[in-house]
């Protein structure tokens, strides 16, 4: 069980590591696999040992090795979330192909969530690996339902899209349905209610707390990510 915990946690730090240069450098349209990670400030090639997800930040006291330049706290907390995030996933998940299929879209779920916070949008590529990995996961498990999912939520969406004045984006329809995917329609019910009722929420927080008004957007992607893996992993 603690193993289970640990294993989770170990790997959500790397993955939340690997999310940071998923947002960095699809916003600078550089290659995900080449180069080796690098400064942002002096291009400094980061070697391995700089690279330890949460350890190496402490250590470098939160600073690049050769010019001093600060790395940001972000990068840190990211790190330090995704793990406790995945350790919850993998302590709760007694499927062992949901844990598969969510491991491998963890990186992209928290890359789709932290751009949409700070620009409301979500980058085409992300949808496609979300819509690939899930169509591959829906025939390995023969999840036939999943179309119906997809095509339930499509409708579900489109309508509040219209109803709502584009208050939700083009790219939630997209992020929701391909997920739905994977689900049954009883599942689908659970998945858009939570969404709905942890973005409800947050949105009434922020009224109340004046941090918005009812003009402002909210980035939708981060509570239909939350709403799915709490769908998986929990019922
Ligand atoms: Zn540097």
């Amino acid at each position: 069980m603690i193993l289970k915990g640990l294993l989770g946690f170990i790997l959500g730090s790397i993955l939340g590591s690997f999310s940071n240069v998923i947002v960095y450098r699809t916003r600078e349209n550089i290659s995900i696999v080449t180069p080796n990670s690098f400064c942002e400030n002096c291009h400094y090639s980061i070697s391995w040992y700089e690279k330890i997800p949460i350890i190496s930040y402490i250590f470098l006291k939160g600073r690049c090795s050769n010019c001093n330049a600060k790395i940001g706290r972000k990068h840190f907390i990211i790190e330090l979330a995704s793990g406790v995030l995945l350790s919850i996933v993998f302590l709760f998940s007694d499927n062992r192909n949901e844990l598969i299929f969510l491991t491998i879209i963890f990186p992209v779920v928290v890359s789709i969530s932290l751009i949409d916070i700070e620009e409301l949008f979500i980058y085409d590529s992300m949808l496609m690996y979300i819509g690939i990995i899930s169509l591959v996961f829906m025939l390995v498990n023969r999840n036939y339902e999943g179309i119906i999912s997809f095509c339930v939520s499509c409708a579900i969406y489109f309508f509040i899209y219209t109803i709502s004045n584009k208050a939700i984006g083009s790219g939630d329809i997209l992020l929701s349905s391909l997920l739905a995917l994977n689900l049954t329609p009883l599942k689908l019910y659970y998945f858009v209610s939570i969404s709905f009722i942890l973005g409800g929420i947050v949105a009434l927080v922020f009224l109340l707390l004046r941090k918005a008004n009812k003009d402002s957007k909210l980035a939708f992607a981060p509570f239909i990510n939350i709403s799915f893996f709490i769908v998986c992993t929990i019922l």
